[in-house]
């Protein structure tokens, strides 16, 4: 038995065989044949075009009932273009032509076909290079005989109970995981704050991240068991450990039954004090377990999810219909923020400033929208158009500047008027915040407070923005801090703003999920909390059973320490009191 460690992500147990995708680069190779063996080269590729046909249908079979519309047609479309002759026929010329192996004759005529496509002035055909990319990758990997796959491509019936090992996934590629019925993902790059982390949260799917190349000892059909809660995989585990690890899981098991039965408790702390319990969410999958929970409503959707594994942006049709099924299917509040793509949330297709959107201090999240109004006007009439189903809140992710929410403002208001133009029904006294993610923002939120309805403190970006560390890059993981002092000063100051206000202020990064933080958070004044819904139980019992008065002259030592270790060893001791 061998044990590696990394971040855990979520606090479930996993065991399961490993399934190892292979992601790395595929080399062509090139060489010249006889004249005799032509034929045969030339067949070798037909026989690839018919298996690679064969894949997509077995795949197309076996795609999720919830699975987009798109990916269905997406599916098709690849499987229409193993038989344009522009791709096959001219590939078969350069085989005979040129007297090459197939690899290479299809490689160079699919970078032909991909050059014109780039010199295409249209957007919607420039993005079909893609589609050329996708269909020559896959053909070039049975050619290959390769098996490796993205995990998109791989039939769910291979995955089901498996535990995926992988250089990296995207928070896209999580978002499969559960479709396919994996128990588990197991990666050597990430981190506990990323995307994806957030994503297997939200899945309730232990996961470690961060491995460092650990993932090398393990090898496919290993036996696995993934503890998320502490950050560790046994591989090939004795009998003995095997039977330990099932006694945790049912132990596990029964705290979750003891949490239940905390659900219908209201949310206040020892001393009286109502506490908002929001969930966040990615897709309305979610919702069950929204329910579940009990939460107050939804603290933050994150929209951007839609726009994933999918070949063009959803139109403002499809935004209404997917905002209208969330806003009317938890009948409590919805705050839905506006587009927050960008940083390690990557979308497939092509749109403006991508390759900016991509790095975290890029033309990203509302940035972006503003600078592409094409993108943002769909949106902000889909969420306007949904507020007549519920209450919807409407949140701005990433502000840096006071401007840009003057900005967003009046193009609600100018959305609003033209619905109303239209004899379209929306909520017009729908409230608009802001999230608290970047450092400006929080030393302005006096400022900010005054034009918006609400606040939000996005920790995962702010603690990424204040100590500037990227959040996925688990080399600096390590300096990811929630509670270095600058970051708790933050903190602070955007409460005491949204107090000063009268405005709501609730704070909805992963640290308001994390018990860890409870008390401290209260500590600092903190009244809205908005997490993952598994996570909801957790902390309200940790709320039931402190006074907030007593918190506080602990909780002081902690935001005025002046160095992280004591900040910490401040922290340890506060939720080791009894503060009932
Ligand atoms: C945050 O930054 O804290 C946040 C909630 O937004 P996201 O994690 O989607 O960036
Ligand atoms: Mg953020």
């Amino acid at each position: 038995m061998l044990s590696v460690f990394g971040s855990g992500i979520g606090r479930g147990i996993a065991i399961g065989k490993a399934y190892l995708l292979r992601q790395t680069e595929i080399e062509t190779p090139r060489y010249t044949i006889n004249k005799a063996d032509v034929t045969s080269e030339v067949n070798r590729l037909r026989e690839a075009v018919v298996d690679t046909k064969l894949k997509y249908k077995n795949l197309l079979k076996s795609l999720p009932k919830s699975a987009p519309k798109e990916s269905a047609a997406f599916i098709d479309a690849h499987t229409l273009m193993l038989s344009d002759p522009l791709l096959i026929d001219e590939s078969i010329k350069i085989i005979k032509s040129e007297r090459v192996n197939a690899e290479h004759a299809l490689m160079q005529q699919s970078g032909n076909l991909i050059k014109v496509f780039e010199r295409m002035q249209d957007t919607y055909l420039r993005a079909k290079k893609t589609d050329v990319e996708h269909v020559t990758n896959r053909l070039l990997r049975n050619l290959m005989g390769i098996v490796s796959h993205n995990l998109d491509e791989i039939s769910g019936e291979d995955l089901k109970g498996k535990i995926v090992i992988s250089n990296d996934l995207t928070p896209a590629e999580t978002m499969f995981v559960k479709e396919h019925k994996i128990v588990a993902f197991v990666t050597d790059l990430g981190s506990q704050i990323s995307h994806t982390a957030i994503v297997a949260r939200s899945l309730k799917m232990p996961a470690v991240v961060g491995l460092h190349g650990a993932t090398k000892y393990i090898n496919d059909n290993d036996l696995l068991v993934v503890d998320g809660l502490r950050g560790t995989i046994l591989i090939n585990p004795t009998k003995a450990v095997l039977k330990e690890y099932k006694q945790r899981l049912s132990k596990i098991r029964q705290r979750e039954r003891h949490l239940a039965t905390l659900t219908r408790r209201i949310s206040k702390t020892a001393d009286g004090k109502r506490i908002q319990l929001m969930a966040n969410v990615e897709t309305s999958k979610e919702l069950s377990a929204v329910k579940r929970s009990n939460a107050a409503g939804i603290g933050l959707y994150r929209t951007e999810y839609l726009f994933m594994n999918r070949e063009q942006a959803p139109t403002e049709a499809e935004q209404f219909r997917a905002y209208k099924k969330m806003v009317s299917g938890v009948d409590k509040p919805v705050i839905i923020r506006t587009l927050d793509i960008g940083g390690d949330k990557r979308l497939d297709f092509n749109y403006p400033n991508k390759k900016s959107s991509e790095s975290p201090l890029g033309l990203r999240a509302v940035r972006l929208c503003l600078n592409h109004i094409e993108v943002f006007k769909p949106q902000l009439r889909a969420i306007l158009r949904a507020s007549a189903y519920g209450k919807v809140s409407i949140m701005i992710p990433m502000i840096s500047n006071v401007d840009e929410v003057g900005q967003v403002l009046s193009l609600i208001k100018q959305t609003k008027a033209e619905l109303k133009s239209e004899g379209i029904r929306f909520d017009s006294r729908v409230k608009v915040g802001g999230m608290i993610e970047v450092p400006a923002a929080a030393i302005m939120a006096e400022v900010l407070a005054k034009k918006l309805d609400f606040l939000s403190i996005g920790t995962n970006d702010l603690i990424q923005y204040t100590l500037a560390i990227d959040r996925v890059d688990d080399a600096v993981n390590y300096l990811y801090d929630p509670i270095h002092p600058a970051v708790l000063q933050l903190i602070r100051l955007v409460i005491k703003a949204g107090n000063n206000a009268q405005i709501p202020v609730s704070l909805c990064g992963e640290m308001a999920g994390n018990v860890k933080y409870t008390r401290l958070l209260l500590a600092l004044g903190l009244r809205n909390f908005s997490m993952d819904a598994n996570y909801i139980l957790d902390v309200k019992e940790q709320i039931l059973n402190v006074d907030t008065d007593k918190l506080k002259r602990l909780a002081k030592r902690v935001v005025n320490a002046d160095t992280p270790v004591h900040a910490r060893a401040e922290l340890e001791q506060l939720n080791k009191e009894t503060l009932m």
